[in-house]
């Protein structure tokens, strides 16, 4: 079923949303897709099952949908998806910077490439989409874009040292972006979720369960959700509606900041 005309806020606007094959990037896609926008797709996976999801979503909500393989670890991957997407779809009005990996271990057993491939992917190749898409937006004198930075870009976890570093530098990125295009109807702004309810998050649970020798209850509520104060995942329809509400014109005042999501964690 087509989404109703009245709620289609972003009809005409094209978004480009990296990351967006699986977990919290797709979320947004489909959210940014029912609000009429046009999605350009970017991300990892089997090709027949990013095509099936690339022509689900034009198909559901009647919106023109593309896809690029570009690997975010890599500047000339993404320049080349910024200019095929400025081809293809003409103009580029909303940039979410999702694509992101993880990796635990104490900083003196840090694994070097691990460092340097969550820095490119998490923090870097926004950079690079931000300098190309403003130079796009300024054209038009609008533009939106949203970083999904974590919790983990306010507050620190151990084990947790490129991770924390990289959401906190994006954090900071979302920062001078704003007040460099802030004359040009262009905001930038970064969502900040705690744990959120991805494939990501349910691989961990049984495995946690069985290390813990606890239940799954128990792992969600005592391991994952320990610094989550509302003891719920928030779920990528959460986060997808927010960034259609930051893409919209009821946010155009609304820029430079870093907007947690996360149950109360970084009122701690
Ligand atoms: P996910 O693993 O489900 O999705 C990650 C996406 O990034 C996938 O589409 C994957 O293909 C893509 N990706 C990974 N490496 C890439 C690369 N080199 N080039 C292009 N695409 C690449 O993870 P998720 O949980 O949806 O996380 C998405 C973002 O949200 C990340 O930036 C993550 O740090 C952030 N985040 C997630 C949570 C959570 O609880 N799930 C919490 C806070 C922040």
């Amino acid at each position: 079923m087509k989404a109703e005309p009245m709620l289609r806020s972003l009809s005409g606007k094209v978004a480009v949303i990296t990351g967006s094959t699986s977990g919290i990037g797709l979320g947004i896609a489909r959210s940014l897709a029912a609000a009429g926008a046009q999605v350009a797709l970017n991300g990892f996976g089997a090709p027949d099952e990013i095509e099936r999801i690339r022509a689900g979503i034009a198909a559901e909500f009647g919106v023109r949908t593309g896809y690029a393989a570009a690997d975010m670890m890599q500047p000339a991957a993404i320049e080349r998806m910024m200019a095929e997407t400025l081809r293809e779809f003409g103009r580029i009005d909303i940039l979410v910077n999702n694509a992101g990996i993880q990796h635990v271990a104490p900083l003196e057993e840090f694994p070097v490439e691990k460092w340097d491939a969550i820095v490119a992917i998490n923090l870097s190749s926004a950079f690079h989409t931000t300098r190309l898409a403003l130079k796009a937006m300024r054209r038009h004198g609008f533009g939106r874009i949203i970083n999904v930075a974590s919790a983990h870009g306010l507050v620190a976890s151990p084990f947790k040292s490129a991770y924390v570093a990289a959401k906190h530098g994006i954090v900071g990125l979302t920062k001078v972006a704003a007040l460099e295009a802030a004359e040009s109807g262009i905001t930038c702004n970064a969502i900040c979720p705690g744990y959120v309810y991805t494939p990501l998050v349910e691989a961990q649970i049984d495995g946690q369960a069985r290390a813990h020798g606890i239940s799954r209850d128990q792992v969600i509520r005592d391991v994952l959700l320990a610094q989550q104060p509302n003891k719920r995942f928030a779920t990528v329809e959460e986060i997808g509606a927010l960034t259609v509400f930051l893409a919209g014109d009821a946010a155009a005042s609304i820029t430079g900041v870093a907007l947690p999501v996360d149950g109360g964690w970084t009122a701690h």
